[in-house]
């Protein structure tokens, strides 16, 4: 599995104070996104007139349906061929002798050639499109939500107000309930609703980071949960539908014994799954069938996740991972992006919180 080259970022002492501003959420975009657009070299000819274009571009469509990307003209150059697909034991006619294209189209192929540079894939984002234009014309289908990713307008002023605040209680809990260690909270966004909260203990076994007691404290509460744990847990009101067994009873009772979180909701959805049905894929089955995992839900993490927990939130099926501090082994933004490797079976979103300290650098 070849995993994106590690991002370039200072490693910096951080200590955000409960007066602390988190300035905005950033979208930490793959590299398919950020990244220019490769080059590669390709043949090309030049019509004599444009009325050799019609047949030309309808016997090269068939023969070689390469550069689906691309426009196949450019004037009156047109694109053959990668300089890759030839052999250097043979020439660019010798090569087109295999296709049996028709006389009058092998001739015009043959004429004016030249190698050019073309863009290698087509690009995601209009900063990049507008880059590959100097080279060849690419085609480009505009992606409103990526572009919202891209320049931050992806949230409502609504949800960002929520997602500042969660990032805020992570800083608190981890003061106040963790000694400084980190914490991590996981929310159904529909309500949205504080499902479970984890925090890393003293004993830091290597499966005991917060992300992975926090998936399985979900789990718990969907009925499962692996992890022995001597914590106790906030019991299931009489008066609520919401489970609250994924929700250690320290972090429970400050949440709701304080004035400032009084509007606030906590609890997961009771699961409705029954164990014949068979997995889904798709955010939309938390609203189908109930809570699987973390199918649909939000993780904020006080800590961006190392390699392991990231691995335990793509299981998981996390919907966004929101985090506040980098790590020096964090696997989502510092060391390379996991989110962003193709061949894994789920994909979240991850965002990053900015505070005053980043905007000082
Ligand atoms: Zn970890």
């Amino acid at each position: 599995m070849d995993l994106p080259p590690p991002e370039k970022r200072p490693r910096k002492s951080f200590s955000l104070g409960d007066n602390d501003e988190i300035l905005g959420i950033r979208a930490i975009l793959s590299d398919e996104f950020l990244q220019e657009i490769p080059l590669i070299q390709a043949h090309s000819c030049q019509l004599e007139t444009k009325q050799q274009l019609q047949a030309v571009i309808q016997e090269l469509s068939q023969k070689l349906p390469h550069f689906q990307h691309l426009k196949r003209v450019q004037d009156r150059d047109v694109l053959i061929c990668p300089s890759s697909e030839i052999d250097a034991s043979e020439t660019l006619e010798q090569y087109l002798e295999r296709f049996a294209f028709s006389e009058h189209v092998l001739h015009a192929l043959c004429q004016g050639n030249k190698l050019v540079k073309v863009p290698e894939r087509m690009p995601r984002l209009r900063v990049q499109y507008e880059k590959t234009q100097q080279h060849w014309p690419c085609k480009f289908h505009p992606n409103h939500y990526s572009e919202s990713l891209r320049n931050g307008t992806n949230f409502t002023a609504s949800q960002r107000i929520f997602h500042k605040r969660m990032a805020q209680l992570l800083v608190k809990l981890s003061r106040n309930l963790n000694a400084g260690r980190p914490v991590g909270i996981c929310v159904d966004p529909r309500t949205p609703s504080i499902v479970a909260i984890a925090g890393s203990g003293e004993a830091q076994s290597p499966h005991e980071h917060c992300s992975m007691l926090l998936v399985d404290f979900v789990a718990r509460s969907q009925q499962g949960g692996a992890m022995d744990t001597n914590l106790s847990f906030a019991e299931d009101l009489t008066s609520s539908e919401a489970i609250l067994s994924g929700l250690p009873k320290s972090y429970y009772d400050y949440l709701t014994k304080n004035d400032d979180y009084k509007d606030l909701n906590f609890g997961a959805e009771k699961s409705r799954r029954n164990e014949k049905m068979e997995e889904v894929q798709g955010d939309d089955n938390l609203s189908k069938f109930g809570p699987y995992l973390c199918t649909g839900y939000d993780v904020y993490l006080l800590q961006e996740p190392c390699l392991m927990c990231s691995m335990a939130l793509v299981h998981s099926r996390a919907k966004r991972v929101f985090f506040l501090r980098p790590s020096d082994n964090g696997a989502l933004a510092t060391r390379f992006q996991l989110h962003s490797v193709k061949e894994l079976n789920h994909h979240f979103e991850v965002f990053q919180f900015t505070t005053n300290e980043d905007d000082l650098t």
